[in-house]
């Protein structure tokens, strides 16, 4: 939408005429001029006020503008604005202890990048070296970022136009009940037949071939499914038996999006590394990276580990790091996260599920869940169609947007993702839109 306000204007012209944005065909672009936020809200070119239930792409997690966050940035940047990745760095290294101190056990060290594509080239970089083996085994329903390996190991359809030279990955049926691969009727079902499935296709693709299994711990873009109890523990046996490293990308789930600093934390498992980037700044200044196991830190003690970034561990991403950390111990943002799913998402989603026809299903916790919008319950066909959109669903992003609320939307499904320390006051009044807007979808339903 053009903006009424003439400097807003002027960005959007100059923006339709020469920034190129992805994933897009540019000619059908019409991009939103934002010109500022705070908390939960965003603020358009002129003037209007948006609850942001996207997080933008699921990553400010202590809301826009966080004052300390927004400090130390601005300290940051009068001390020392930048320094090569060679050198030690006081940001740098508390950034480093801080994640680490809130990973699981045994995992001690930290790789920076610039973001989370980063993070997976350099985690499958580390377990190729680790293992010597070159395969990926990696799950449909699943993004991992646009890199060339990252992309591969994707399971979505943004993979299926990057496949110029293969990357080595192979792809595998993750547990997801609602609309199972396995025939499936009850949790535990899915739960053994996804891990007996998993066996078979290390079997069949050779145990000794296989160098990694990247999985998010909760998918999130692909739908937030949370795995079944038991799940993640098989995978980790079998990544034991075989010799396989396993990789966990919490880029979107990690830092308090699921109520636990990482969502490994609700299964008891310890992956070998875990990849994080959105959350750990909340992206005020990119950053990512990859959380090291011991055993794999120890690959490299005299062996040279050939990757490296400029940019890695850069003090403005770090300090950005710190101040949000700090500020999620300080101010209870985990606990919020996991008290508001509970208390709030959880209840009023399911209730709006009994009212709106169109919700197929409500998956979720913390602040990190979806709705599964179909035109029938009984045969779960989608409202848009696999890597398409429909009017029934850009119809009800649209009325939220009229009425001031901002969704993450992905085919058929809309996601509420808000920031961590969202209030209960802000997240009612978000839901009372949506339900609202929700029945945009309940008039395409066909069942
Ligand atoms: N991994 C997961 C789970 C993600 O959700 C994303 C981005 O949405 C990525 C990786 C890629 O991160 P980036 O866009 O920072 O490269």
């Amino acid at each position: 939408p053009i903006p009424e306000n003439p400097a807003g204007q002027e960005t959007y012209r100059l923006d339709r005429a020469h920034v190129f944005h992805s994933w897009s065909a540019q000619k059908a672009l019409d991009p939103m001029v934002i010109t500022g936020g705070e908390g939960s809200y965003l603020f358009d070119a002129d003037g209007k006020r948006y609850l942001d239930f996207s997080s933008q792409l699921v990553y400010t997690n202590v809301g826009h503008q966080h004052p300390k966050v927004v400090k130390a940035i601005q300290d940051q940047a009068a001390t020392l604005a930048t320094i090569a990745p060679a050198h030690a760095n006081d940001k740098r290294s508390k950034a480093a202890k801080l994640i680490t101190d809130v990973a699981p056990e045994g995992m001690n060290k930290v790789f920076f990048t610039n973001g989370g594509a980063e993070s997976i080239e350099n985690a499958i970089r580390m377990a190729r070296l680790h293992t010597g083996r070159t395969k990926v085994m990696s799950q449909y329903r699943s993004y991992h970022g646009a890199t060339h390996t990252a992309i591969q190991a994707t399971g979505d359809p943004r993979r299926w136009a990057n496949e110029f030279v293969p990357a080595g990955t192979v792809h595998f049926f993750g547990p997801f009940l609602y609309r199972s691969a396995f025939n499936a009727t009850t949790a535990q079902e899915e739960c053994d037949r996804a891990l007996e499935h998993l066996e078979q296709m290390i079997t069949f693709e050779g145990p000794g071939t296989i160098a990694a299994i990247v999985l998010e711990t909760v998918p999130g873009t692909s739908g937030v499914m949370p795995p079944p109890e038991g799940y993640l523990a098989g995978v980790r046996e079998l990544c034991d038996r075989f010799g396989i490293v396993m990789i966990c990308d919490e880029v979107m789930a990690g830092f308090g999006r699921t109520g636990a600093w990482f969502a490994v934390d609700h299964y008891g498992i310890t992956p070998d590394l875990i990849t994080f980037a959105k959350g750990v700044n909340s992206g005020y200044v990119p950053m990512g990276g990859v959380i090291i196991r011991d055993e794999i830190a120890a690959t490299f003690d005299e062996r040279a580990f050939p990757g490296g970034l400029t940019y890695s561990g850069h003090p403005l991403a770090a300090a950005a790091a710190v101040a949000t950390i700090e500020a999620m111990h300080e101010e209870g943002v985990v606990e919020n996260a996991a008290r508001i799913g509970a208390e709030v998402f959880g209840p009023e989603l399911r209730a709006m599920q009994e009212r709106h026809p169109s919700i197929g299903e409500v998956r979720g916790l913390g602040v990190f869940w979806a709705l599964d919008l179909v035109k029938d319950r009984a045969t779960k066909e989608e409202l848009a169609p696999y890597g398409g959109a429909a009017p029934a669903v850009t119809g009800v992003l649209g009325a939220a947007k009229k009425a001031g609320l901002l969704l993450f939307n992905q085919y058929h499904r809309i996601h509420i993702v808000p920031p961590c320390n969202i209030s209960d006051a802000e997240a009612r009044e978000g839901l009372a839109i949506l339900d609202e807007a929700l029945e945009v979808a309940d008039a395409a339903y066909e069942g």
